[in-house]
Formats: C-alpha cells, structure tokens, sequence
C-alpha cells in the first residue's frame, strides 16, 4: 500500500467518509501563496488554510521567530508558569482588540476558544446569582465550530451537526440578516430584527449571552451582511442585558478590510474569540477576550476560577509565532492588500453572468460565487486543478481568501482561473446525479 492508499484507508480527513471516495492531494511543501506537491508540480492557493496562513507560507519573519522560540523552549505547562511569548502576545490583543477587551485565554482551537466564551458567560450569570440565564440566541447560517458548545450555537438545521441535535443544549436562533455586498450598506429588511426582538422579548430572563459572526458568517453560507444589522441587533441585546460574543475567528485580523470585523459597526462585545489567522496558518492556536465586567462577575463568586485550562495551553511557539504575525501587521501596509484584492476580483468577476449563478460577492480578501447548484463543487475544484490552482468549493459556494501578500499577478490569476472553472462547469451539459461525494466544507 503506497502512502496514499495508506492516507485514503486508515485516516479521516474534514468532514469526510473513511475510506474516502477520492485520493486526497499530498503536500510536500509550501511558500507565500505556492503549494508543492509530492509530484513536483506547484499549485496557486486560493484558500489560505481556511483562512489562517494570512501573510503566506513561511513568511520568512515568522519562521525566524518560531525557529529561536524553537531552540529556547517549545513548551512549558500554563499552569504556575508564564512566559514572555504569552505576555507579549496578550499585550498585543488586548491593544489592537476593540475597546473593553482587557482579558485573555489562550485556547488551542477556535472551537476550544468558542467553548471557553460560553463558559464565560454561563460562569458570569452563575456568579452574579443569575444562574437561570443559560440560553445562548446565534443566528441562523451560523457557524462556530464542532465540539458540543460550539455545534449548539451552529444552524440546527443546515449546520453541519443536526446528527447530534439531540445531545446538544437547546438554545435559540434567530433569523439570520440579508445577505449584503457591503457591511456600509443599510439594511434593507426589518425582519432578522424582529424575530431577534421577539427571542429577546419573551425569553430575555433566560438569555446568557448573544453569540456572532460579525459581518461574514462563514462555513455557514459566505454571507456578508450589514454593518446596521450588526449595530441594531447589539444594541438590542444590551437594552435586555444580554451579553455579546463576537466570534473572530475568521473574520479577525484583517481578513474583512478592518482589523476586526466589529469595527464596521462599532462594536464592543463583553466576548471575543479569536484563532485561524492569529498564528498565520503556521500552527494551532486561538483567544478568548473578555471585559472587565466578565473577570470581575466570575471573580466575585467563590471560588471564582475559571473552569478552563488545555494541556497545551498558551504554547510559547504558538504564541510566539501569533507575536510575531500581529507584529509583521504592523510592518506592511495588510489593508492596501487587502483592497487590492477585493479590487482585482470585483473587477475579474464583475461581468460574471450566468443564470445560475446567484450572485458574486467580494469584501476585504474574501471573494465568493454563489451559484443556484449544489452539484458542482467537485468539478469546479477539478477543473480550477488542472490550471494549478487550489481551490476547494462547498456547496454552492465557490469562494477564496487569499494570503494578503499575494501579488496583484497572483491574485488576478486566481480570479480568472476560477471564473473561468465556474463558467465552465456551468455550461457543462448536466449529467446524472452524481454519486460520488461533494467536498462539505
Ligand atoms: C473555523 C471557525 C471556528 C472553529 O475553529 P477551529 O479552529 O476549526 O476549531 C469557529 N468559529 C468560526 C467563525 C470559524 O470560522
């Protein structure tokens, strides 16, 4: 059995069947916006790990700081020790983070940090002796993860997880708001605000904390929404004295054009949580922020700790590694970037038309094709392969993020090769339905 038998019988991948259907590729190497395989061959990322390797693979900086961290100390317990990767790093955060966040938890996923905020939250009303306030309201389209916590805050009914409904904790959903094409649009229907207004309402006594994506909703349909929604819907909870957790963990750092996302609407959530692009795609590692409300609610009760604490909490190379990428933020101008690339594919993209295809949209260095089909998501990916470029469709969501360093060239390539996948899978003749399985995510 060669290793890509061995990888196709005996190891899961994402969201995926074992033995899966298809071979997966195997990677032997990568660099800025470059992806080598086994076989030599070098494809153009579209996809930045799911939105982590913000500055491109092994920026030469960030490996310089990970190789010394490497060489001095790797690893020690959180527990009784601190070190200055970890204390550097939360000086970072807590000054680049919006106003109020003066806290930190270093997770080592964005689905640990998203279980720690609503810990928080459930901690805090338990502390100030209103333990009844233990529902969380998300949104519809929502995604925040895949252990228990996060998958009960995901959309019951197109997440990923309704297998699990049952053991999940029953909490409320609100209807999500209309996708936008940008977050300075109003917000042109009254609706989401209402059904969020109703939950709030009739259960606000029960209520710990609202919990969102802001601007983007991500793995749960690459909807880009508006900055009024988000405004209304926080002042809204406030007015019910329901707490905010703002979920970063795709949209933090940069990605949407803003260094957070809650900045399009001036947002300050008492609960952030922050991962993928925080360690620039080079290792695992993920925040939970919080306010001086939530410390000092959870603090004033006995015995006051805070339930939480990972093996590997606060890695020093992890977060020596998440220093070094928040410092290499300052060191060139991401937001430039960040535009010239919603500018190239807004512009690659805007003459894109085709009846299925249900709308283009481009923010920050997010840029997405929702088409009106589902079933073409393997043979985009395929057909976007045979020009080298890494593309990994869900759905029908054809969408990339790409490093902010790619170059202009890069980016446009990108942009082109995957109109032109589109466009041709679109005007494929339809076959049978397929049996072979979609990629999920
Ligand atoms: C990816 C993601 C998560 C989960 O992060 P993992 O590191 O995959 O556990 C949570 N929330 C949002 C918004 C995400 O995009």
């Amino acid at each position: 059995m060669n290793a890509t038998e061995f990888d196709q019988q005996h190891i899961w991948h994402p969201y995926n069947r074992l033995p899966a259907n298809s071979p997966v590729l195997n990677a032997a190497a990568t660099k800025g916006s470059r992806i080598t395989l086994d076989d030599g061959s070098q494809l153009l990322d579209a996809m930045s790990s799911w939105w982590s390797a913000i500055h491109g693979y092994n920026h030469p900086s960030i490996l310089a700081a990970a190789h010394d961290q490497l060489s001095i100390m790797p690893h020690i317990m959180f527990g009784g020790f601190s070190h200055h990767p970890a204390t550097e790093l939360a000086r970072a955060l807590i000054d680049i983070t919006p106003a109020g966040l003066e806290h930190v938890f270093f997770a080592d996923s964005g689905s640990i940090a998203v279980e720690v905020a609503l810990k928080m939250a459930l901690q805090y009303w338990k502390s100030i002796g209103q333990p009844q306030k233990s529902k969380f309201i998300a949104l519809k389209h929502a995604y925040h993860g895949d252990t228990f916590g996060a998958m009960s805050v995901c959309d019951p009914v197109d997440g990923m997880h309704h297998l699990f409904a049952q053991n999940l904790m029953p909490n409320l959903f609100a209807d999500a708001p209309p996708i936008c094409h940008h977050p300075n649009h109003p917000l042109t229907n009254q609706a989401c605000l209402d059904s969020l207004k109703a939950l709030l309402e009739q259960q606000h006594q029960n209520i710990a904390a609202f919990i969102f994506e802001p601007i983007i909703q991500g793995a749960g349909g690459m909807r880009f929404y508006s900055a009024d929604y988000l405004s209304q819907a926080t002042a809204l909870c406030q007015e019910y004295d329901v707490l905010l957790i703002a979920d970063e963990i795709a949209t933090g750092l940069g990605r949407t054009g803003k260094l957070f996302a809650c900045e399009w609407a001036g947002t300050q959530p008492d609960i952030m949580t922050l991962g993928k692009g925080l360690s620039a795609g080079m290792i695992s590692l993920a925040a939970t922020l919080c306010n001086e409300r939530i410390r000092s609610g959870i603090s004033q009760a006995e015995p006051g700790l805070l339930m939480h604490g990972p093996t590997f909490m606060a890695n020093p190379l992890a977060c020596r590694i998440a220093h070094s990428s928040i410092m290499l933020l300052n060191d060139y101008d991401w937001q430039k970037a960040v535009t010239q690339i919603q500018n190239t594919f807004q512009r690659t993209w805007q003459s894109l038309q085709h009846p299925d295809i249900a709308d283009v949209r481009c923010l920050g260095g997010v840029a997405v094709i929702e088409l009106n089909r589902t079933d073409l998501a393997s043979r985009i990916q395929q057909l976007a392969l045979a020009q080298n470029v890494w593309l990994r469709p869900f759905g029908k969501l054809v969408y990339s993020m790409p490093a902010y360093t790619i170059t202009t060239q890069d980016a446009e390539r990108l942009a082109l090769v995957i109109a032109q996948a589109v466009m041709t899978a679109l005007n494929e003749p339809r076959c049978q339905p397929r049996t072979e399985a979609q990629p999920f995510v």
